[in-house]
């Protein structure tokens, strides 16, 4: 008898036999709202029935057609159509399958391109489990320790988390700039740093929302040392917060690497990382390539999930159902004090468990996500103390979801903490 790996950690007992919309079934049928979208993936819900379409007939036709061997269609079509909306001028892609591995992309690019072997991070990053992913993570101690060496090169500076600062978000921009020189003149000298990489909103590092002010902050920076900014918009990206990208809401210029997975194809394994073709054009022969990178089911996935973006309007749906989530949320914790920040952009909202003293409360913050999954309301922590718990609904939750979310919400937060 063989065993699925005791060091998953399971959020829930939930075992799914059947998706549909923000909604995952039990094998007894029992239905529970998904607010976690596979960690973000499932942008337009689970099995949309046009995505389920386009994928049937891919597969019937042609399933891996490995991209350094032979192109295939839905590769190249997909490549035509991100264009629509990548930033100006970062018009070249290239493929993988998972966002850890686009990141390892984006890195390689980033060094062969400058010659230069530094990247600065900010405090609470996640950029994924991969040696060279695993070394720009600092979003905890769990995805670093005991497996070192990790890569050097690697500097730290402060990201803008107003909230754990105890600082206006304007407060927290200066703070976080000013410990960004400080690292430029300390510890990354310029002309040896490569790239900053930096999530727009935090994720697994608290869903923290960079203040306005940050990235236009970091661009300068990059403009001036010459160091490249690479945005990782692997959770946030793909119209998840109200803007197809992020960093949208904000950022006046463009970053120079754009990196993407997650709600890119709806669930089938797909990432890539965007930049200027005269940039990509300095990655050096050979380093990039892969098995499974582009794959003919994966594009038609992704195809089908811009075409349902686009019809259904969901960008801007996703901004609006996502300030109808927020106000919920606040107006659930506006009557408990344990709950002491509600964030957020768009469908990329979280609420932050502190106990009296404002310390971290990872206890109640997992005693309420488990009561809420009791409920039928399934749910993620995130944070670098696990006390941040998270709401990233398929982009096609109807206002009556999220009306319904926060109602049981509300009364998992009742019957645990208030
Ligand atoms: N970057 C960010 C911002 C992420 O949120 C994640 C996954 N949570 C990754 C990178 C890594 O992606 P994957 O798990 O697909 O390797």
């Amino acid at each position: 008898m063989s065993h699925l790996s005791p060091i998953l950690r399971q959020a829930t007992p939930v075992v799914a036999v059947r998706g549909e919309g923000v909604h995952l079934f039990d094998a007894a049928g029992r239905r529970y709202l998904d607010f976690t979208a596979g960690v973000g993936v499932t942008s337009t819900g689970h099995c949309h029935p046009r995505v389920v379409a386009a994928t049937q007939r891919q597969a019937a036709t042609l399933v891996h057609g490995q991209y350094t061997t032979v192109l295939h269609e839905p590769l190249l079509a997909l490549t035509e159509r991100l264009g629509e909306v990548l930033p100006a001028g970062l018009d070249t892609l290239f493929y993988v399958s998972s966002g850890s591995e686009a990141v390892e992309a984006a890195l390689r690019l980033a060094r062969h391109a400058t010659g230069r072997q530094n990247v600065i991070v900010f405090d609470g990053s996640f950029h994924g489990r991969t040696m060279g992913a695993a070394a720009l993570t600092t979003a905890g101690t769990r995805f670093r320790a005991g497996i070192g060496p990790l890569m050097p090169g690697v500097a730290v500076a402060p990201f803008p988390y107003a909230f754990r600062l105890g600082m206006t978000g304007e407060q927290a921009v200066e703070h976080a700039l000013a410990g960004l020189d400080h690292v430029f003149a300390t510890t990354s000298a310029p002309e040896e740093t490569a790239a900053m990489f930096v999530e727009p909103v935090l994720g697994e590092g608290g869903y923290v929302p960079a203040p306005a002010g940050f990235l236009d902050g970091l661009r300068e920076r990059a403009d001036r040392h010459g160091v490249l900014l690479v945005l990782d918009e692997v959770q946030s990206g793909f119209g998840r917060t109200g803007e197809f990208w992020a960093f949208q809401h904000h950022l006046r210029g463009v970053p120079d690497i754009l990196v993407t997975a997650k709600g890119l194809a709806s669930g089938f394994p797909l990432s890539a990382i965007a930049a200027p073709a005269e940039l990509m054009a300095r990655a050096r022969p050979g380093s990039q390539g892969g098995t499974y990178g582009g794959n003919a089911v994966s594009c038609a996935a992704a195809l089908a999930t811009l075409d349902v973006i686009r019809d259904e309007g969901l960008v801007p749906h996703a901004a609006e159902q996502g300030r109808r989530l927020l106000a919920g949320l606040r107006e659930v914790a506006a009557g408990a004090p344990g709950l002491a920040d509600v964030r957020g952009l768009g469908l990329m909202v979280g609420t932050e468990f502190c106990g009296p003293d404002g310390s971290p409360d990872p206890v109640a913050a997992q005693r309420v996500q488990q009561a809420a999954a009791d409920l039928g309301l399934l749910l993620l922590t995130c944070g670098t103390h696990g006390n941040v718990v998270r709401m990233m609904p398929a982009l096609v939750v109807t206002a009556e979801q999220i009306d319904e979310a926060v109602a049981l919400w509300s009364e998992a937060v009742r019957v645990t903490v208030a």
